[in-house]
This record gives structure tokens, C-alpha cells and sequence, in this order.
């Protein structure tokens, strides 16, 4: 599933293609996505102002307006000549002026694609979400707070998109695993300056994954079409019962939330 680092891929590998680009056209092939896909005339004309994202939203800012993209399960955006022929997986294209299209492609259709006229900060998909991992508002204060006598696992809390965005499964295992915290610990029990060190490993995590183009990948190709090559470089995620790179122990595998949760058993108090 694109996570928030292929998904911060994918704007980094569009932006300088779109931005200053005008729209001429698009086409839907299939409108039964997530939710019905709507395009509204006036579409038509409006140039790309800047790209953005939000969570796992990509925003594709217009002067007066906003496409609001998710990619879902197992959704991926490109750019592609104007003549390319379509796939079945192939669903959307947005035209450009450039005799390019923004395609998405989506074989289990569990992405969207919303026009919201105004500021997509107020859009009901967005609006309720909480802090970003990357952004000026995430610390250790604000996680210390966020925490405070909660007796949920802080690995349920990290993964909380009304506390943080964007944090999933994958890097709230590793991100645990650097802060040398156990995943099922009590949010509220875990001190500042420990929530200080989570904080700074979530978002070296993050920043490390985006910089090889994130780390799922078996239906996700990123912007530029080249596959992310995190994977060799976690930790914990998906090796239940393999040794510690730090200290040899067997790791630990066990679910939290239904969702596969990794420690090690001697790092991680
Ligand atoms: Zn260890």
C-alpha cells in the first residue's frame, strides 16, 4: 500500500511536470473508485498552481480550486504522452498543455479523486486530520500531550491519523525500534524526553524513506516510474523470530490491533 514516503514520492516526481501546466481535458474510464469520480466543465482551463500533500492526500492546487488524490490500496500516478494507450487498471487521465496526462492507475480501486472549489484544507476528507509527522507541529511535546493518561500502546497512538498523520505500520515498527521503546507500552507512561526520541526517529524514518523513494512495492511505482528501495534497510518490520542487528536476540513478533508488530525484546523497554 502506498504509504506516506511513495506518496511524498509521487508529488516530488510530478510537481515540476504539472506545476504551471494547464489543464485542456481529462478522461474517466471508470468514475467507481473509493468514491464516484466527478469533474466538474469548469475544470477545464484551470493551470496547476502548486502540488502539495496532506497525509497521504496529494493536492493539485489551482488558482481556485483543488484535486484531491488518494492512491488507495494499491493506486499509482504518471506521466504519460498524450497518445499512450490505455490499461484496464488505467482509470483516470488528467490532459495537460503539454500533450502530457496525469494517469492513475488503480487495480483494486480503492483510490479517489475529489474537485473541491476553495481552500482543500476545509474538504471533509481532510479536515479532522492530525498533525504532520514532517511539519513544525510534530515533537516531543506534542506527543507527550497527545499521550497523557492514555493507556493505549504507543504503537496504537502513532498510528492514530487524528493524533499523527501518515505514520503506518511499517514505520511505527521501525520508529519504535530507534526510539528503543516496546510498541505495546502505555502511551501515557512513556516520559518527554523519551517521546522526544520518538518523535526524531519517526521522522528519521520518514525522511530516510522518502529519500530512496519509499518501501512497499509490489503494485506501487513511484512518480518518476522507479521502484522504492527502502526495504533492505529496516530493522524490525518482517523479521519476527530473525536475530537483532544490534544485539543478536530473536525479535518478537505479535499483533497489536490486528496489525504485524516486531520488537526486540532486549532494545525495546
Ligand atoms: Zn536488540
Amino acid at each position: 500500500m502506498p504509504e506516506l514516503p511513495e506518496v511524498e514520492t509521487t508529488r516530488r516526481g510530478i510537481e515540476p511536470w504539472i506545476v504551471g501546466r494547464k489543464i485542456t481535458g481529462w478522461s474517466v474510464r471508470q468514475p467507481r473508485l473509493r468514491w464516484p469520480v466527478e469533474l466538474p466543465a469548469r475544470l477545464s482551463g484551470e493551470r496547476i498552481v502548486r502540488v502539495l500533500r496532506r497525509a497521504k492526500y496529494l493536492l493539485l492546487e489551482t488558482a481556485s480550486s483543488a484535486l484531491i488524490v488518494h492512491l488507495g490500496m494499491s493506486g499509482s500516478l504518471r506521466l504519460m504522452p498524450l497518445d499512450s494507450a490505455a490499461g484496464r487498471h488505467d482509470h483516470v487521465d488528467i490532459e495537460f498543455d503539454h500533450e502530457r496526462v496525469l494517469r492513475l492507475t488503480d487495480p483494486r480501486r480503492f483510490g479517489s479523486i475529489h474537485y473541491h472549489e476553495g481552500d482543500w484544507r476545509s474538504h471533509w476528507l481532510i479536515k479532522d486530520l492530525g498533525v504532520e509527522p514532517l511539519g513544525p507541529g510534530f515533537d516531543g511535546e506534542f506527543l507527550r500531550r497527545a499521550a497523557k493518561d492514555r493507556r493505549v500502546a504507543i504503537k496504537h497512538l502513532l498510528m492514530d491519523a487524528r493524533v499523527v498523520v501518515g505514520v503506518g505500520n511499517i514505520y511505527a515498527n521501525e520508529s519504535l525500534f530507534l526510539a528503543g521503546i516496546r510498541p505495546r507500552l502505555a502511551a501515557g507512561r512513556i516520559s518527554e524526553l523519551r517521546c522526544t526520541a520518538l518523535a526524531a526517529a519517526v521522522r528519521d524514518v520518514l525522511e530516510r524513506a522518502i529519500q530512496v523513494g519509499g518501501t512497499t512495492l509490489r503494485d506501487f511505482v513511484g512518480g518518476g516510474g522507479a521502484p522504492g528501495r527502502f526495504r533492505p534497510s529496516l530493522n524490525v518490520y518482517g523479521r519476527a523470530d530473525q536475530p537483532c542487528y544490534q544485539c543478536g536476540t530473536p525479535l518478537k513478533g505479535l499483533r497489536i490491533g490486528q496489525r504485524a508488530t516486531v520488537y526486540c525484546p532486549k532494545c525495546q523497554r
